[in-house]
């Protein structure tokens, strides 16, 4: 039997979730990653009984994370049944969909058809009888937002989810979908963007909104996968993402520009007595207006390696001056 670590709540820090009544972990854990098929069960326990014992409450998911699709709900069920259920009131579980899950057209996007048949399914899977948060994972141009935050407010009241989300949004579309929400009264919880040291977008313009509207946003990939972690900076290791599960990750995107960028960032790191890792995640948490950070691991060393920024020194304003000439 799991019992977890009476100390969980000691060392980790919790950001309030905008406007809202929640408080959630700088670091999450996803679980696209290292909770399909592929990886051992044991693995993926031990994975999330670590992130638990560090304090980290919210787990992220999607319908079609695996391989295959809805095998890492599938698994976390599992670990519901045998870890998590006499928690179940400590975690902060999140799901969502809007990319293709199912065959025919009502498996994708942003339909009402679609958002609230996958919620139901989410669940099955998950064995749990409602989500903290669901979201609808990216925006769809052909669906009237109307229809697809209708969709997760109806999911919202009828007790599948407690929060609605929305993730993937550009500044337009986040604003347009915060606003669609509050008239039907399920507020906006969080935006769920990617943001890493390699990928900044968000600071043109959706930082804004959501500081303005009072939004949470959870970043997801603060690692850009793993190539934060200095990693790739001699080739690729056998047992990384690259080598191991490179669907999404392709070695074509170590360009000469990207590995650059990574060795000037790591004397940084380095100057600090720290790891790459650890600056990436103090960097994309330097604002309050970014709630938590959302890292993937392959091994339970990793989650307690990277709660390690907990306890290190705030970047200096030097420090960011230099980062921001590296990624200029
Ligand atoms: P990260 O950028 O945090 O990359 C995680 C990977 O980096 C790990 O799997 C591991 O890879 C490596 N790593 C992490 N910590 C260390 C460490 N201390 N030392 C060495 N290597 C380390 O994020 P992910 O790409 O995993 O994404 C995180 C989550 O974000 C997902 O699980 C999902 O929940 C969410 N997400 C949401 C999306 C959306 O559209 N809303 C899209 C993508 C992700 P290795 O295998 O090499 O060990």
């Amino acid at each position: 039997m799991y019992i977890p670590n009476e100390n969980r709540y000691r060392d980790m820090v919790y950001r309030r979730c905008g406007g809202s009544g929640v408080k959630l972990p700088v670091l999450s854990l996803g679980l696209w990653h290292n909770f399909g098929a592929i990886t051992p069960y044991g693995t993926q326990r031990d994975l999330l009984r670590t992130a638990f014992d560090c304090g980290i409450t919210h787990f992220d998911l999607a319908n079609n994370y695996g391989p295959p699709y809805g095998e890492a709900e599938r698994n976390f069920g599992r670990l519901m049944d045998e870890d998590w259920r006499p928690h179940r009131d400590e975690l902060f579980l999140s799901t969502k969909a809007g990319y293709d899950m199912w065959d025919g057209p009502y498996g994708n996007w942003g339909s009402r058809k679609y958002l609230v048949s996958s919620i139901d399914q989410s669940l099955k899977r998950m064995r749990v009888d409602y989500v903290d948060v669901f979201y609808h994972h990216r925006p769809d141009p052909e669906t009237p937002v109307e229809e697809t935050m209708g969709a997760l407010d109806y999911i919202v009241r009828s007790g599948k989810a407690l929060y609605a989300g929305i993730s993937n949004y550009g500044p337009a579309e986040v604003e347009a979908a915060i606003k669609e929400l509050k008239r039907l009264g399920t507020p906006c919880l969080s935006d769920q963007p990617r943001y890493s040291m390699l990928g900044r977008h968000i600071e043109n313009g959706l930082t804004d909104v959501l500081r303005r509207e009072k939004t949470g946003c959870i970043v997801f990939q603060p690692l850009a996968g793993g190539m934060l972690t200095g990693k790739y900076l001699n080739g690729i290791p056998a047992d990384s993402r690259m080598a191991v599960d490179n669907r999404f990750l392709k070695p074509d995107s170590l360009t000469e520009d990207t590995l650059r960028r990574v060795r000037a960032l790591k004397e940084i790191a380095d100057a600090r007595g720290q790891k790459l890792h650890h600056l990436a995640l103090q960097w994309v948490l330097r604002d309050e207006v970014i709630t938590s950070a959302l890292i993937g691991a392959s091994r339970p060393e990793q989650i307690l390696d990277n709660v390690q920024i907990l306890s290190m020194p705030p970047l200096s304003g030097e420090e960011l001056r230099r980062i921001d000439e590296i990624l200029a």
